[in-house]
């Protein structure tokens, strides 16, 4: 890593949900500790969300903007995590209310950014980005593979025929290994697009905006996704296409707190596990979002007490929309009865760091780009369940390209067996999990490195500040050619 003295300003802007700020964050800490100058801009209710970062870089500014009102989000809601499920669409158009409140800051501002980096459902920051004349650079929470899959079917829209069923397979013949999926999961704000429809139409041009951007950064690295990087170099007409991850949380004083103030005290999580056989704990959460209905619940739970097996079971509350008595409901005695086999973590869970004490033995989980990553970097072999958005995609890859997870169920409503289950929980902790647990050790050893002086990411990093000074510097000279000006030690300044 250079630490550059930049000439380049970033406004970072992230989406509002929990698994795209997070890595965003660590995006914005990264490039600080490169010397570039960050401002990042939030809602209100989302600043508190920085408060490790800003207490560890003081000097990164914060632009809060008030949140848009929007029909379908009431009053006091910025986060997705607050609200029913499938609620990203209404929170993008919301966002996109931003536009102009963004411009006029820019417009204001003595030393404005000189490009923004922002959240891939942030497509229109892209028009934005072009109306100021800066380089915009699209964050990909989701990797390369997951992103090469829904590229393609907002460029090429692909529909189901007639008479078809959800379970009707989709190639994608261009995509590395020609992975295919039943229509059913495929990115349910892709299955809703109508062609005409104000709303789809909108949709659609964010995510064809982030293919004609500036350049895009996936939280993702070379030896897990390479050919899918490769694949989007070759296949879109962005620019540059970089591989900066697997990003790891900002190291602060309370480092067992990642996005929520955990609901468990994490000593007692670290000496519960301190006292367990190495590999012998299942860990099961299923990311910031995810509600089980009961019936899922009394499965699971059932299949965690026939395996046998040592685990952690954190456990979300039902949120707006779900009915509370039908959903999270944690099967009456259960926990009675796990007593000193399991934890039940209701709410927040420390999970890098329970991910990362050697008692943990496999990962039940929904599949989101976060937790495989940090299941990967902690080198744990996981158990696939996907739900919905990219998690499909991801589990494809872990378990057919990569080896180093089984699935056990798949989609929000499934209900797994109890007893199939429990033989995948059971087998995950044991000898006969060899093969995944080295293969994952061999990806966490990769991740490690390539986020080192001299790795990939690591390079990638630095490729990106240069070449955002390179162009800075370019448009620069432009502007004395034309008779711009240029104040804040060489930062543009923006006229009306
Ligand atoms: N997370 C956590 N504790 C929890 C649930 C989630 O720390 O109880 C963190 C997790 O470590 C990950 C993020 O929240 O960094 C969830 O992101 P992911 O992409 O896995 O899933 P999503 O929430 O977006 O579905």
């Amino acid at each position: 890593m250079s630490k550059t003295s930049s000439k380049s300003h970033i406004l970072m802007f992230p989406y509002p949900a929990q698994g795209h700020m997070l890595p965003l964050l660590d995006l914005a800490h990264e490039l600080h500790v490169r010397g570039v100058p960050i401002t990042i801009l939030v809602t209100p209710k989302n600043l508190p969300k920085l408060n490790t970062l800003l207490a560890k870089h003081p000097s990164i500014n914060t632009l809060v903007l008030p949140f848009p009102n929007h029909p379908l989000i009431p009053a006091g809601i910025e986060n997705v995590q607050d609200l029913p499920p499938n609620y990203f669409l209404p929170m993008m158009h919301a966002m996109s209310e931003l536009y102009n409140p963004i411009l006029e800051w820019f417009r204001g501002c003595t030393c404005p950014p000189t490009a923004i980096v922002s959240d891939f459902f942030l497509g229109w920051t892209q028009v934005l980005a072009v109306e100021l004349g800066i380089p915009r650079v699209v964050f990909s929470p989701s990797g390369a593979m997951a992103l090469s899959v829904t590229s393609l079917l907002w460029r090429d829209l692909p529909e189901i025929g007639n008479g078809d069923d959800e379970n009707v397979m989709f190639e994608f013949g261009n995509v590395p290994n020609s992975p295919s999926f039943p229509w059913w999961q495929l990115s349910p704000i892709y299955r809703n697009y109508k062609q005409g429809d104000k709303q789809s139409e909108f949709i659609r041009e964010e995510m064809l905006a982030n293919l004609v951007s500036w350049g895009m950064v996936f939280n993702t690295f070379d030896e897990l996704e390479s050919v899918y990087l490769d694949h989007l170099r070759k296949h879109f007409w962005v620019e540059r296409v970089l591989a900066i991850g697997p990003l790891q949380p900002v190291k602060g004083d309370n480092d067992a707190e990642r996005g929520g103030s955990n609901s468990v005290v994490t000593s007692g999580i670290t000496a519960w596990l301190d006292g367990c056989p190495d590999h012998s704990v299942v860990y099961v959460c299923f990311g910031s979002q995810a509600v089980l209905s009961n019936k899922q619940m009394e499965e699971l739970a059932s299949g965690l007490e026939i395996s046998g097996t040592r685990f952690i079971w954190c456990v979300k509350d039902p949120t707006m929309g779900h009915k509370k008595n039908e959903y999270g409901v944690i099967p009456s005695g259960f926990e009675n009865r796990m007593e000193g086999k399991g934890l039940v973590i209701r709410g927040w869970a420390p999970q890098v760091l329970v991910l990362s004490h050697q008692a943990i033995g496999s990962f039940l989980t929904h599949c989101g780009w976060n937790s495989v990553l940090e299941s990967l970097i902690a080198g744990v072999p996981m158990l696939a369940w996907p739900m919905g958005a990219d998690q499909y995609v991801n589990a494809t890859l872990l378990v057919d390209r990569m080896g180093v997870a089984a699935r056990v169920c798949e989609g929000a409503g499934a209900i797994p067996n109890a007893y199939e289950l429990a033989q995948e929980l059971a087998k995950s902790v044991s000898e006969n999990n060899i093969t995944r647990r080295a293969r994952a050790v061999e990806l966490s050893k990769a991740a490690l490195a390539t986020v080192k002086e001299g790795g990939n990411s690591c390079k990638s990093l630095d490729t990106l500040i240069e070449d955002l000074d390179h162009e800075l510097a370019t448009r620069k000279s432009q502007e004395m050619i034309t008779g711009g000006s240029f104040g804040c030690n060489g930062v543009a300044t923006i006229h009306d």
